[in-house]
């Protein structure tokens, strides 16, 4: 199997199209112990390489910070969607869309707890954003797609071409960054960030495979090393033990820099204990959304109980996964009224990822290690009370739109388990995204974007507003620097 990091480092699945981290990059680590620069990026994510493609189109000489010995955050594992509202493309597809519609949205799925000022600022750039990243660093988009909450044709997806949208997307980025020349230094990690007497942030301490080296920076410090997904101390202390049983969906290196770098700082933080979850299976990575979300079947824990209403969200279903059941996993019950149960069961043997099929409930029950009996009563009771209507009057209710009932073989059981996507804390930036203090006055030359930045995000998000954030936000970052620039 292909791991991403083999994928990154250019393995030979991809080496015809180039490799994704070019050797040009490699190259450019300065043994000096200290340098200078007008902005000092930390991280090479999308929030990151967008906002140094922008600096340096802005006239800037900007240099790109990454830990890793490639671009290994979340961004990589993303299926690259992007939502946005009024593009060329939603109309040319045929799709009507208001600004008031989006923003409503976005409010709506944070449960007007978001930061209106920064959703304002996301519904106002998102479309001329996603148009350059057509133009400025050429990412393909394919069709738009329906999906997911609140099921209208805002997800534009970029096109992987034989990637992930997110793996594609960060190869487009890295390839713009060297047509360009701009300095992408890896396994240099930002320990500390440097102020001067006024209390500016003027450069970051890094550690690199030299040693220590300091890197100054003119106009601004941009952290944009991703959230604490990675850390399970910090979910812990954040959220709460069986939160930080949730299995990791992303990257394993984004650790929670941006708390550590900005809170010697006094940043304000915001949204430390919110996330977003989403279901995985963790011994293959394989996504199971497709599954689980297919409007028919039922979900049961590990002794064949029902724990939760079938209606869930794949969001809110993995969230129930990890917090009602002590071994944080279940299983999607499903029968041949499916259509697509057989090839959803191909798919998963495809993706070496274990499946159960039976010819008969009770030979289901017996592939799960579980009595027989335990499903004979439940698909019983499922399918009278569907008959009868009274499906939400069971214990938990199953509020399905279209339900079907369980009585057609083959009988499939998927498995999955509650997944963290991404944290949604960090420290608070406003629209010019400016790290904020306690006392919410911006600390002078301290900007955050992406992941990395805490106030776009409460309780979930629309699908693809988190690449998108991190692509108007890294934008902005440059913006201001920009402006810092030219204004000495
Ligand atoms: C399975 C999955 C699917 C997803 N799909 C989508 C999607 O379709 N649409 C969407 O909008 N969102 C999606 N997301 C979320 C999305 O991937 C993230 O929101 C986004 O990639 C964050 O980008 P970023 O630039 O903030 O950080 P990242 O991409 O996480 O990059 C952070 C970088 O900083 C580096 N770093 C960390 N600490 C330091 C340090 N001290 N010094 C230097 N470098 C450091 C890391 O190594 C990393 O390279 C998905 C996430 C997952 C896990």
């Amino acid at each position: 199997m292909i791991s991403r990091r083999n994928l990154l480092r250019g393995s030979a699945a991809i080496s015809a199209a180039g490799p994704l981290v070019p050797a040009a990059f490699a190259a450019q680590a300065d043994p000096k112990k200290s340098d200078a620069y007008d902005i000092v990026i930390l991280g090479a994510g999308t929030a990151g390489l967008v906002a140094a493609i922008e600096a340096h189109d802005l006239g800037l000489k900007p240099v790109v910070l990454e830990k890793m010995d490639y671009a290994a955050g979340n961004s990589l594992y993303a299926s690259g969607g992007i939502a946005a509202w009024g593009t060329p493309q939603q109309k040319a597809e045929g799709h009507e869309e208001s600004r008031e519609a989006f923003r409503a949205d976005m409010m709506k799925v944070s449960e007007n707890r978001a930061d209106p000022a920064l959703v304002d600022t996301y519904v106002s750039h998102i479309g001329e954003d996603l148009e350059w990243l057509k133009s400025h660093v050429g990412v393909q988009f394919g069709k738009i797609g329906r999906k997911p909450w609140p099921l209208l044709y805002r997800m534009h997806n970029v096109d992987g071409k034989g990637l992930t949208g997110g793996a594609r997307l960060i190869r487009d980025l890295l390839k713009a960054l060297q047509d360009r020349g701009i300095p992408l230094l890896f396994n240099t990690k930002a320990m500390e960030l440097i102020t001067d007497e006024h209390f500016r942030v003027v450069g970051v301490k890094t550690v690199t495979d030299d040693g220590w080296k300091n890197f100054y920076a003119r106009d601004g410090v941009l952290i944009a090393t991703g959230g604490f997904s990675g850390s399970r101390e910090m979910l812990c202390r954040y959220m709460g033990g069986p939160l930080s049983r949730l299995v990791l969906r992303g990257s394993p290196y984004v650790t929670g820099e941006n708390i550590l770098l900005t809170a010697p700082l006094g940043a304000k933080f915001v949204h430390m204990d919110q996330f977003h979850c989403g279901p995985i299976v963790e011994e293959t990575h394989a996504n199971p959304n497709f599954v689980i979300d297919a409007g028919v079947g039922i979900d049961v824990d590990v002794r064949g109980k029902r724990f939760m209403d079938e209606i869930y969200t794949y969001t809110q279903k993995s969230m129930a996964t990890a917090t009602r059941t002590p071994e944080n996993l279940a299983y999607h019950l499903i029968d041949s009224h499916w259509p697509k149960a057989a090839s959803a069961a191909k798919k998963f043997i495809e993706m070496k990822t274990r499946v159960l099929v039976a010819d008969t409930p009770e030979e289901l029950a017996k592939k799960m290690g579980i009595d027989p009996k335990v499903f004979t009563d439940l698909f019983a009771e499922f399918n009278r009370a569907l008959k009868e209507g009274r499906l939400k009057e069971m214990n938990p209710p199953c509020s399905l739109d279209e339900p079907t009932p369980l009585d057609q073989g083959p009988f499939y059981a998927f498995p999955f388990q509650g997944g963290i996507t991404a944290t949604f804390g960090g420290p608070k930036i406003n629209e010019k995204a400016q790290v904020m203090t306690n006392e919410d006055r911006p600390i002078k030359g301290l900007y955050a974007a992406g992941n990395a930045a805490g106030g776009l995000f409460y309780g979930n998000y629309i699908g693809g507003t988190q690449l998108g954030g991190a692509l108007v936000f890294g934008r902005i970052a440059a913006r201001q620097m920009a402006l810092s620039h030219r204004m000495g």
